[in-house]
Parts: C-alpha cells; sequence; structure tokens
C-alpha cells in the first residue's frame, strides 16, 4: 500500500512540475502559466531609516512630516519595481539610495561623524537566491555604499571590502565618487560635538541623556536598510550606514558583518538590522533570526521577538529589525522607543510607523 501511495506521490509531483508548455505543446499556454505564477506569488518590500531613542514628544510636526514622506517614497520606488517583475536586489537598491541621498539618515549623506571628524560609511548586501553577498566598510569617497556593496557582490571575487581598496574598486566600476565634505552636514557635526562634550563633562547617564538635545540622541542611530520578496520568489536584503557617533580606530559595526546586520536565504527570510552594532555581532542577531526558523521551525515573527526582545536586551543591546520572509510575512520589531519604518505589500497596501506602540 505504501508503495502504491508513493508511485501516486511521486506522479503528482512530476505531473505538476511539468509546465504548462510541456503539458499542452502550446507556447500560450505557457505565457498564461507564468502569469498566473506571478499573480499567484507574493512580493513586498518593507524598509527601515534606524532604531533609536525616537519620542513623539521629541519630535516637531514637519520633521515627522518629512520623515515619514521619504520613507513612504523609498518604499513606493522599492515597490514600483518589484511590481513590475524586477528583482529584490533592484528593489532593495533603489529604496536605500533614496534615504542614502537625504540628509535625514545616518547613511550616505546624512552619515554620522567619527571621533576624528570624518565620515566613514559601512554597506552591505546579501541575494537569498543565490546565498551571494557583498559588503563595504570604511569607504569616504563612495556616494551610495549600498551600490558599491551590490558591485562587491556581482563583480568581484570577494565578499568585504575596506577602506581605500574598496575605494579603488569602486573607482574601476565607475561608480559616482564624491569628494569627502559631501558627506559633512551641520546637525551630525554638531551631533558629534555634543558627544565629545558630555564625555568631557563627568556626566551620570540621566543627566547625560538630558543633556543631548533630541535630534542628536537620534542622531547616534539612523542607519537605512531594506528586505523584499519579489515576483519570482527570491529575497534580498541591504543596509547601509554611517555607524555610530564618535566612533575611532576604524570602528566596523554589524552592519558589513553578513549574518550579524544583514542577511537573506530564500529558505527562511532576509533580515536588514538597525542599533547598537557591537551587540547585533555580538548576537549574530540577523542569521540567528533565519536559524531559529530554519532549525526551529519558527515563524519569522516568533523568532524576530525572540532575538530582539529576549536574547539582544539580555545581552545589554539595544535595536530593531525589518524583516520579510519567503511567503512575504513581514516583521518590524525593535526594543527601543522608536523605529523609522514602512511597509507596502503586493495589493500596494502602504504601512508607515515612527514610534511604539
Ligand atoms: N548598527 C549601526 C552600527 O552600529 C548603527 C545603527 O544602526 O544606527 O554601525
Amino acid at each position: 500500500m505504501k508503495k502504491i501511495l508513493l508511485v501516486f506521490a511521486l506522479f503528482g509531483t512530476i505531473a505538476c512540475n511539468n509546465s504548462a508548455e510541456e503539458r499542452t505543446g502550446n507556447p500560450e499556454a505557457s505565457e498564461t502559466a507564468s502569469e498566473e505564477k506571478d499573480t499567484i506569488q507574493n512580493f513586498g518590500i518593507v524598509i527601515h531609516g534606524g532604531a533609536g531613542t525616537i519620542l513623539k514628544e521629541n519630535m516637531s510636526d514637519s520633521l515627522e512630516k518629512e520623515y515619514k514622506a521619504k520613507l513612504e517614497e523609498a518604499v513606493r520606488a522599492g515597490h514600483a519595481v518589484l511590481e513590475r517583475g524586477g528583482t529584490s536586489i533592484e528593489a532593495i537598491e533603489q529604496a536605500i539610495n533614496i534615504m542614502e541621498d537625504s540628509p535625514l539618515f545616518n547613511a550616505g549623506k546624512g552619515a554620522v561623524f567619527t571621533n576624528a571628524e570624518t565620515n566613514e560609511l559601512d554597506a552591505a548586501v546579501m541575494d537569498g537566491k543565490t546565498l551571494n553577498a557583498g559588503a563595504v566598510a570604511g569607504v569616504t569617497t563612495v556616494k551610495n555604499p549600498i551600490d558599491l556593496a551590490i558591485a562587491v557582490m556581482n563583480k568581484s571575487e570577494h565578499v568585504m571590502m575596506i577602506g581605500k581598496g574598496a575605494e579603488t574598486f569602486a573607482e574601476e566600476q565607475e561608480m559616482e565618487l564624491v569628494d569627502p565634505s559631501y558627506f559633512h552636514t551641520e546637525n551630525r557635526f554638531r551631533g558629534l560635538q555634543r558627544v565629545k562634550d558630555s564625555e568631557k563633562t563627568q556626566l551620570d547617564h540621566d543627566q547625560k541623556t538630558a543633556f543631548l538635545d533630541p535630534y542628536i540622541r537620534d542622531s547616534k542611530y539612523g542607519t537605512v536598510g531594506a528586505a523584499a520578496l519579489d515576483k519570482h520568489g527570491n529575497l534580498a536584503a541591504g543596509t547601509s550606514t554611517g555607524g555610530m557617533t564618535n566612533k575611532r580606530w576604524g570602528r566596523v559595526g554589524d552592519v558589513p558583518v553578513i549574518g550579524a546586520g544583514t542577511y537573506a536565504n530564500n529558505k527562511t527570510a532576509a533580515i536588514s538590522g538597525t542599533g547598537w552594532g557591537e551587540f547585533f555581532i555580538r548576537g549574530v542577531v540577523a542569521y540567528d533570526i533565519s536559524a531559529l526558523m530554519e532549525y526551529k521551525g519558527l515563524s519569522l515573527q516568533e523568532a524576530a521577538e525572540e532575538v530582539i526582545q529576549k536574547k539582544n536586551v539580555e545581552l545589554g543591546g539595544n535595536g530593531g529589525i525589518i524583516a520579510i520572509d519567503h511567503q512575504g510575512n513581514v516583521a518590524m520589531e525593535f526594543n527601543t522607543a522608536g523605529m523609522y519604518r514602512a511597509k507596502m505589500n503586493k495589493d500596494g497596501e502602504l504601512e508607515i510607523g515612527i514610534y511604539g506602540e
């Protein structure tokens, strides 16, 4: 009996896997079938613009509007790519470029300052289908570091490049380069001065928090990231950042460390993180979420809660993630007061958030 069932099951699988063209010998039928597949395949995109002490009472109405408008522009741009059948990599690149070019976020144009008053940018991308990945760290002249990370993934035999070497590669790839002064914004520069001043003055933690004005507190974080599922069933995640204000000695955060701040696997989910990078590296946050799904059978939401609300907090870190799984389920989980975030599903339903519930 078992044998008969097995034969039926096998036959059924083979029959289902045959394309419509093979079944009917008609190429038009194959087109219809692929259209059908497209309409059946779920797709969607989710983005973040950083997590941190983001409180409604510290935010002006006009700044809130600016953030929401930029998040909407970015998520819509990524969604448009998916809708016309583009890849998840193209979608996250579009969305991230828009946030990198805005001074509102700590990535590209709005990158925070190092202790040496420079801007050193990190970015990473991962393709969930092939498990290919690309990352760059400590670049100072590349306008859109996520584009360079994608070039590292697609056009080199390496996964991670740093500093001058990465910039030479960017030049060879004819990427858009800028003078380092392009990344100088007054808000971020003042942010660094405030942090330095608070270091000089021996303040306790509460006094320090009160001393730093709201915008400056936010500027400590503000990384951007995106995760998408395309019509072809492929996942991708990308993240771009200036790192943490006042970082020293060539510090590199979690963002370009594959598995820490960025991870994608078609078997599980695409994940991009934001928060205190050292703790994301030590907790291997993005991969941990994927591993809980793969090995323990947790749903994306369960895995994200376990890692962000429990493990990251117990370790002493803070931050959040956005993620989308292979079925199009989305998670936006954070243990900070707020996280800039937006998502858009297959039907074009848009959701934008800044604060906690
Ligand atoms: N995770 C980033 C870093 O530590 C900072 C952030 O997300 O804002 O470099």
